[in-house]
């Protein structure tokens, strides 16, 4: 099974750095997802929400927020698989804040998924690329979001990191990954 695990916020819409209740998708996201649906290929949200442990979202109004996201979707011909969320701030020591793994391990759980044949796309090189490598995946950077800023100001933070490829957005990203996966 191939799958893609994407970032939400800076990658597939919205606010980098802001409130996930803000978020709206890119006008190009949506035929990204419905790409990797038509290609068999697993469209796997992981998105890091240390605001629910800071108290400034709560989880039903995230909850609330996916649900529309996800019929915003629907409505469009394409769908998430999952989407998986860490609440967690980075004082909680969970494992599962992006760059670490436990996210894609319970997908890969969850789906029967080699996580190494899998891909990472997001705009943020010291969480979702550092997640790649971690989990022995390809991670194609986008430069929408912060992606521009991480690939120069703060390419220090994930300096021993190549991202498989990086792409204008993440509809370029779907396209090389499904070429790349043949
Ligand atoms: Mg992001």
């Amino acid at each position: 099974m191939k799958v893609a695990f994407i970032d939400l916020q800076g990658t597939l819409g919205g606010d980098p750095l802001g409130h996930v209740g803000d978020f709206e998708f890119y006008p190009f996201s949506i035929e990204a997802i419905k790409l990797l649906n038509q290609n068999g290929i697993l469209a796997i949200v992981l998105t890091n929400q240390s605001r629910i442990s800071k108290g400034e979202l709560t989880m039903k109004e995230y909850n609330q927020k996916i649900m529309h996201i996800k019929d915003d979707l629907k409505e469009q011909g394409a769908y998430f698989d999952e989407v998986y969320c860490c609440p967690h701030s980075r004082e909680d020591k969970c494992e599962c804040k992006k760059p670490l793994k436990g996210m894609a391990k319970t997908a890969a759980r969850d789906f029967n998924i080699n996580l190494e044949e899998s891909y990472v796309i997001g705009d943020m090189g010291m969480t979702d690329m550092l997640l790649a490598k971690e989990i022995g995946a390809k991670g194609v950077l986008v430069l929408t979001g912060v992606g521009v800023g991480s690939l120069n100001e703060f390419r220090h933070t994930w300096k021993d990191i190549e991202p498989a490829h990086v792409a204008d957005n993440v509809l370029e990203a779907v396209k090389w990954i499904i070429d790349d996966s043949k």
